[in-house]
């Protein structure tokens, strides 16, 4: 008698041990779904704050170039005299946040990995334009030929780094759709930036200073550059939004099924 209640007693303690050890397993995996789903809302959370972050300082990059080329309309001889210093202290600036700002968007989305040769790309645009803005710093009549010669040769680069934006996505996205218009923008604006270097160094010849005019050609082609990374910017905005809702549905749905609740249809 006391064996066979020994036996129960045995066979009792080894189910419940199973059991105790299944649904420690479950919750475990619960807990683990949470804080996987939990983790992965927080990252999209974050990722929209800050393309929300980016978008708008490109936009008030934009802005600055349009100043910029409204402020270009008066002769060089104005400029010189009455706004030569903040004129182009905004313009090496703008230059420098914006290729910081697009690496930061590149890298942030994947587009740019650390380990592909793209990243050189991203730093030869951030340090150039960083050379340009410091050098002009320091002394602005010395350096500004130096600083506009570096800054307008990796305008060419720059202006390539727009394919990025295009080819390195989602094919399914409304920029990919649209790729051989954009393309085309991009080529004029490349044309642009090119004949801008000849422009600037007197080898074409305008019946203006060549500065000036080097200048219309720069801001017109930055705000093409902006026009691309913030539509770049909206898109990945709207991709997180959605990225947040279908989080947060699976999530639910989860929730539901576990409680055994089924919404009507
Ligand atoms: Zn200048």
């Amino acid at each position: 008698m006391s064996q066979n209640l020994d036996q129960t007693n045995a066979q009792i303690s080894q189910e419940e041990t199973v059991e105790k050890q299944n649904s420690k397993y479950c919750t475990l995996n619960l807990q683990n779904q949470n804080l996987l789903y939990n983790h992965i809302y927080n990252e999209h959370k974050f990722k929209k704050f800050i393309f929300a972050f980016f978008v708008l300082v490109i936009v008030i990059n934009f802005f600055c170039n349009l100043s910029l080329l409204i402020a270009n309309f008066q002769t060089q001889q104005v400029i010189e005299e009455y706004y030569y210093l903040p004129f182009h202290q905004l313009d090496f600036w703008g230059a420098f946040l914006f290729a910081l700002s697009e690496g930061c968007v590149l890298i942030l989305t994947g587009i740019v990995t650390l380990d592909s040769y793209k990243i050189y790309l991203i730093i030869i645009n951030i340090g150039g334009t960083l050379i340009a803005l410091i050098l002009f710093l320091f002394n602005p009549e010395f350096f500004e030929p130096a600083s506009h010669w570096i800054e307008y040769s990796v305008q060419l680069l720059l202006t390539l780094t727009d394919f990025l934006f295009i080819f390195q996505q989602d094919k399914t996205s409304l920029m990919y759709k649209y790729r051989y218009c954009e393309s085309f923008i991009i080529i004029v604006t490349f044309i642009m930036a090119f004949i801008k270097l000849f422009i600037y160094g007197n080898i074409i010849p305008t019946n203006d200073d060549g500065e000036r005019q080097a200048h219309y050609l720069e801001y017109s082609g930055e705000m093409i550059n902006d026009c691309f990374v913030i539509f770049f910017i909206v898109l990945q905005l709207n991709q997180e939004n959605t990225n947040i809702l279908e989080t947060m549905q699976m999530q639910l749905d989860k929730l539901l099924e576990l409680n055994g609740i089924t919404i009507r249809q």
